[in-house]
């Protein structure tokens, strides 16, 4: 059931609002947010009303449904892999998406450098990085980035511009602040002439706020936009997704 009626394009204008008024909040320029509409649970349809409303930056989490949804769709979207990738689907990844958020080490990072170079691709890789140290959670840990960073020095196709992370799932979105902070000190720490980390791929439907407000160049942002009734992660110890 439909719980709230508004179109996609008004939601659109409420979260980009949202935006500009964390990116002011910080003195930001919102200018250098961009959101990235995240397709994974919405149907087709959303690709032909997000294009009208203005979005080029679309991201999926399935290299599968990607495929079948890019197709036809290629130059219409910037296309983001927001999700974990397995090593065994790089080839077929680098195909279809311009930037990869969740590359989480250093095996997986070549293997994405050698399928690009098949496909004479040049995909910008956004390095994931586990701030917070929860064991469940996917990426590198901050002490893994300079080795990291020296193996994306040597890449011939994938371009390393940033980092990516997620925040546990909490009850308040100020929880996630820390962990936002922390991954900005480290692109700020890690950043070299020639090889800055200017991307910052931080905040999802329920923290992009305060990712906003503390750096993020990229929010990943899908519930909020496509299904506003769905519980989020907050609610997810109850309800299996
Ligand atoms: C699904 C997903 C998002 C979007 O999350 P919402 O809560 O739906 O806004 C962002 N990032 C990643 C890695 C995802 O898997």
């Amino acid at each position: 059931m439909e719980s709230r009626t508004e179109p996609f394009s008004e939601r659109l204008a409420a979260v980009r609002g949202r935006i500009e008024r964390a990116a002011a909040r910080a003195g930001r320029d919102p200018s250098a947010v961009t959101l990235v509409l995240v397709t994974k649970e919405a149907p087709d349809s959303i690709f032909e009303a997000a294009h009208a409303a203005g979005v080029r930056d679309v991201g999926e989490n399935r290299v599968q449904q990607a495929e079948l949804r890019h197709e036809g769709r290629a130059d219409d979207f910037r296309w983001h892999l927001v999700g974990h990738l397995q090593s065994n689907k790089a080839r077929r990844a680098v195909r279809v998406f311009d930037v990869l958020h969740g590359i989480d080490s250093i095996a997986l990072l070549q293997r994405v450098d050698e399928a690009a170079a098949a496909f004479d691709r040049r995909p910008e890789v956004l390095l994931q990085v586990n701030v917070s140290g929860e064991a469940s959670k996917h990426g590198l840990l901050p002490d893994d980035l300079p080795d990291a960073l020296q193996a994306a020095g040597g890449l011939s196709h994938a371009r390393v511009t940033g980092l990516m992370t997620m925040a546990p799932a909490a009850e308040d979105a100020e929880a996630a602040r820390p962990h936002f902070r922390a991954l900005a000190a480290l692109g700020r720490r890690h950043s070299r002439p020639g090889a800055a980390l200017g991307q910052l791929s931080m905040g999802m439907s329920d923290d992009f706020e305060v990712a906003v407000e503390e750096g993020a160049t990229l929010v990943r942002v899908g519930r909020l936009l496509v299904r506003p009734e769905a519980p989020g992660p907050r609610d997810a110890r109850t309800v299996s997704r």
